[in-house]
Order: structure tokens, then sequence, then C-alpha cells
């Protein structure tokens, strides 16, 4: 059996498109399925250009692929479901559902991986929210379709309660219990099947819900830190996962509360192409292909920074004066405002002397 393969992957924004320069690094070849033709991924892959529902242009990807893998969580679940043979999606369809919906995601992350969350109960209907006790804030969330804070209501006093309402009236939500957190924090945690490699922790600083910077490792304790991977490791375990994984996570003085997983390379492991001797886009590819994982060492304290739309042009100039950080940008052809373009990566023991683009002019 060749060890070369041609791999499918659905999506070909930034995620995908590291993705493809991981398994072209490796020798296989890589086909993207997005609807635009010129998406980030065409500057290294084939694309078959259609709507993700288009389960024609799903199934001519799955026929022409050994292997399938996704960039993004919202994939069609019961159309990759009818296109797939036996194995051709590692990661599995299972993974997809229960990361499309927060209340499958916690009853997952609770019951089953025995994670801690924050507390939490479905909403069905604004009734759910008659008796809540306002002593207490909370985050209203829908059950799907939302990411980087939209379909969101933070609640903290009475007055919060008619827009919280509108929502739990217009979806099925999740109540969670506000989390005093002293950091969020991240772990990237890639599987094989059967084996598991775990990146160090990761810690994020958010912009109007976007992530802006990265600091790894992440300024946490290392008994925290240990906690926070075991975590991680626990959570790959109980999916058999296959590919990568990003765990999102609340620091308190004392405890780490997992929010969220992506199943898929994350944001916040970009650093890891330069910063790691892998990468999460390495492991991911190593692991859908059931290969060994290599253990994961980190060469010395990066910080990653975002580079949107808004924030090109200083990006450009940072790094003429800097030019030891290394620039990634993605190859989009517009430069939208908020709009993910691009990250640079840099070595730094003063993460808080490494300044964000565009801090206090344009977030
Ligand atoms: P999410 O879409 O769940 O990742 O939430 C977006 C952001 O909202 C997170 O990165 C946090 O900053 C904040 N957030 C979400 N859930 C909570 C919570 N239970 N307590 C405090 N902040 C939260």
């Amino acid at each position: 059996m060749s060890s070369t393969k041609t791999i499918g992957i659905i999506g070909g924004g930034q995620l995908g498109q590291m993705m493809a320069i991981s398994a072209i690094y490796m020798g296989h070849k890589v086909i993207t399925l997005d609807p635009a033709s010129d998406c980030p991924s065409s500057r290294v892959s084939e694309v078959i250009a259609a709507p993700y529902d288009d389960v024609d242009a799903l199934r001519q990807l799955a026929d022409c692929c050994d292997v399938l893998t996704y960039e993004f969580e919202n994939v069609d679940a019961d159309g990759l479901d009818a296109v797939i043979k036996d194995g051709q999606l590692p990661q599995g369809t299972e993974l997809l559902r229960i990361s499309q919906n927060r209340i499958f995601e916690k009853d997952f992350l609770s019951n089953k991986a025995q994670v801690t969350v924050a507390p939490y109960k479905v909403v069905t209907s604004s009734l759910d929210l008659e008796d809540i006790d306002l002593s207490k804030n909370y985050v209203l969330k829908t059950a799907t379709g939302g990411y980087d804070g939209h379909g969101q209501k933070v609640i903290t006093s009475a007055e919060d309660l008619e827009e919280a309402n509108a929502l739990a009236n217009s979806a099925e939500c999740v109540l969670e219990e506000f989390v005093n957190f002293d950091l969020e924090i991240s772990v990237i945690v890639s599987g094989n099947g059967k084996d598991v490699t775990v990146f160090p922790v990761q810690e994020n600083i958010h912009r109007n819900n976007i992530l802006s910077k990265t600091i790894v490792p992440a300024r946490i304790s290392d008994r925290l830190a240990d906690r926070a991977k075991a975590i991680a490791v626990k959570i790959a375990e109980q999916l058999n996962l296959s590919g990568t994984l990003c765990v999102e996570m609340f620091a308190t003085a004392d405890d780490i509360i997992v929010n969220e997983i992506a199943p898929r390379p994350h944001n916040s492991g970009h650093y890891s192409i330069e910063a790691c001797d892998f990468s999460q886009f390495d492991t991911h590819i190593l692991g859908i292909l059931g290969a060994p994982l290599p253990a994961i060492n980190l060469h010395e304290p990066a910080v990653m920074l975002n580079i949107l739309g808004q924030h090109v042009e200083a990006a450009e100039r940072y790094v003429t004066e800097n030019p030891s950080a290394h620039l990634h940008m993605y190859g989009k052809l517009e430069a939208k405002h908020n709009r993910k373009m691009g990250h640079v990566t840099l070595f730094s023991n003063e993460p808080d002397n490494v300044v964000e683009f565009g801090k206090g002019i344009d977030f």
C-alpha cells in the first residue's frame, strides 16, 4: 500500500490551507471543497468549488480521496454520512454533532468526559428564565450557530432579561453561570485513534470576542497547566480522537473550567508552526492517517498576534522593523474589517511588551 495519500479537506480557509501545507510536506496530495475557487487553499491544492451542503460535490470529493477531514465544525454531518466509505473520515461525524450543538457538547463534557464546566441548564423558551437567581451572573448562548460571541447574551441584572427572553424564544439555548476567570486558556491535543499527544497550554487574549493574542506558555502555575493538559487528554481519550482538537478553558485561581471544544486545529495553536517541533497541523495530518504521534516540545516562549483586515498595513510595517517575526498571510483577496488575514509569531520572554496590532487604535 502506498504511503502517499490523497486527502480531501472540507473548507479552504486558512486552517484548511495550513493543513494542506503540512500534508504536502509529508508527500500527500490535497483536494479541497470550498464554495470559493480562489479560497486560501487554492494556492496549495486543487479545489472543487461547490457549497458545503452539495451532496454530489461531497461525493465527488469522497470518490477521489483516501481520507477526508474538515477545517470547521459546521459541516453537514448527515450529508457526510451519506457519502463516506468505512473509515474514510477518521474524525467521525459524532464529534461534529457534539461540537455543533452546545447542548450535546455540555452533556458530553460533563457526563461522558466528566470534566468541570460552568453550571448550566438547557433553555427551550423564556419560561426557563423565569426563576433564575439574579444574585448570580449568566451567559445565555444559542445551542447552534453561535461563534465569536454571536448568539450570546450576558445577564447581570433584570434589565438584561428582555433581550435574553427574546433570544430564548428564538432558539434553543444553554444558560451558563458566568465564570470570573483570571485567564482564558486553550490546549491543543491530537490523536491517531489510539494514542494522543498534547501541546503546551496557551493563554488567549480576545478583543471584541475575536482572538487577538496568544501567549505560550500560559502564565498559570505548573499545577494548573498540568491539570489543563490532563483535561484535554481525558476529553481526547473519551472521543478516541483522530486528528487535532482544541479545548478552550477558563483558568481561575485554583481551578480549570472547560468552555468548549473545537474538533480541528485552532487559531490559538498557530504559534506551534515555528515554536514547537511539530505543528498542530502536522499532528492533525499524522493523526487522521493513523500514524504514530511525536511528543511535542516548545522551543522557546512565543507570542502570536492575529492580523485582521484593519491591521494589514500595521503588520507589514511591524515585520520590516522586526525581521525575526514570522509573518503568515493567508492569501485572502479582500481585507475586510475584522476578517482574519494572517498572523505573526515571534519568540519572546516578555509577552506584555509585544503589542497587539491596532491596540488603542482600531479594535
Ligand atoms: P464562546 O462562544 O463560548 O467561546 O464564548 C465567547 C467568549 O465569551 C469567551 O471567549 C469568553 O470570553 C466569554 N464567555 C463565554 N462563556 C462564558 C462564561 N460562562 N463565563 C464568562 N465568560 C464567558
